[in-house]
């Protein structure tokens, strides 16, 4: 029997294997530590610096029933495929927004409950106590949820701002989260109209439909702006990609149709990031229009390079 070249070598592998040295031994399987999204990001903008906040995120099941109400099944399947979602569930993200002009530090909205927002408050090196003003851009539960912890206000020293249609509605609708968590501190809120400032360079811009007195934000510092959004859009591909989908929560579906256009129509045209409350976390990105809405364009480092 010859041995040809290469069973010479399969032979050699069958020999007896000498331990090599240096090779340790696993110490121990690792246990797993399960899946993690740090709580924050923080960003310079101007001379401000702006922090979301993952107050919260959950799965929530039926996306086609949130996002899509009144489109046919096959149309939100495609358009789910193309942005490669899975079309039985989504994952929804909750971000309130901390400012520090280096004069306040100021809180856009607060999370489904007081833990969320403190949580990531505390990560981001914050006290509750040190929160100067809390802007509600509306009154839903998933952005007054933080306000109370029972009887106490979360943020012991705070002042608030809100849009006085969005205060005037829901303080004449006997609602269970409004008297809970926003009438108490009603001696401390001010409310405000379109134009209106929080602060310089921290400007309210009208953008009802999602509820009647929605607000977004408009920051700009040093020549740098960035658009709180809000829930203007609650989906960033079915929502900006389809902005006349009607979405669950929008309580005047045209007019939260004709917003997110107009809103993020301007976004668009002046390239400038903006934060949505339900976007992914860090909820950050930008927009560029298409032929039936807006791509979302996450942010990748744009931002970082401003300090
Ligand atoms: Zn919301």
């Amino acid at each position: 029997m010859t041995m040809t070249r290469r069973n010479a070598l399969l032979a050699g592998a069958a020999l007896p294997l000498v331990p090599a040295l240096g090779a340790a031994p696993a110490l121990a399987a690792a246990e797993k530590q399960g899946a993690a999204t740090p709580p924050f990001r923080r960003y310079a903008l101007g001379s401000f610096e702006v922090t979301p906040l993952l107050a919260g995120t959950r799965v929530q099941e039926g996306p086609k029933e949130i996002f899509a109400a009144n489109v046919p099944q096959e149309e939100f399947e495609a358009a789910a495929r193309a942005a490669f979602l899975p079309t039985d569930r989504a994952q929804g993200f909750f971000t309130p927004t901390l400012v520090n002009t280096r004069s306040e530090l100021i809180l856009f909205d607060t999370g489904l409950a007081p833990e969320g927002i403190l949580a990531a408050l505390e990560a981001a090196g914050h006290a509750p106590d040190a929160v100067d003003v809390v802007v509600l851009t509306h009154m839903h539960g998933d952005h007054i949820g933080g306000l109370m912890e029972g009887e106490t206000p979360t943020f012991a020293k705070a002042r608030y701002v809100t849009g006085r249609i969005e205060n005037d509605h829901w303080s004449a609708q006997g609602n269970e989260g409004y008297e809970a968590k926003v009438r108490p501190l009603l001696d401390k809120m001010t409310f405000v109209e379109g134009g209106d400032e929080v602060a310089p360079g921290i400007t309210a811009v009208e953008a009802f439909g999602h509820t009647p007195g929605h607000m977004a934000w408009r920051l700009e510092s040093e020549g740098q702006a960035l658009m709180l959004t809000a829930d203007a859009a609650n989906h960033y591909a079915f929502s900006l990609g389809h902005p006349d989908w009607e979405v669950r929560f929008d309580m005047d579906k045209a007019a939260a149709a004709a917003t997110r256009r107009a809103l993020f129509g301007r976004i668009a045209e002046e390239r400038i990031p903006f934060i949505g409350y339900h976007m992914p976390f860090p909820a950050i990105g930008f927009v560029e229009t298409t032929d039936e809405g807006f791509r979302f364009v996450p942010e990748s480092y744009q931002l970082m390079l401003n300090g």
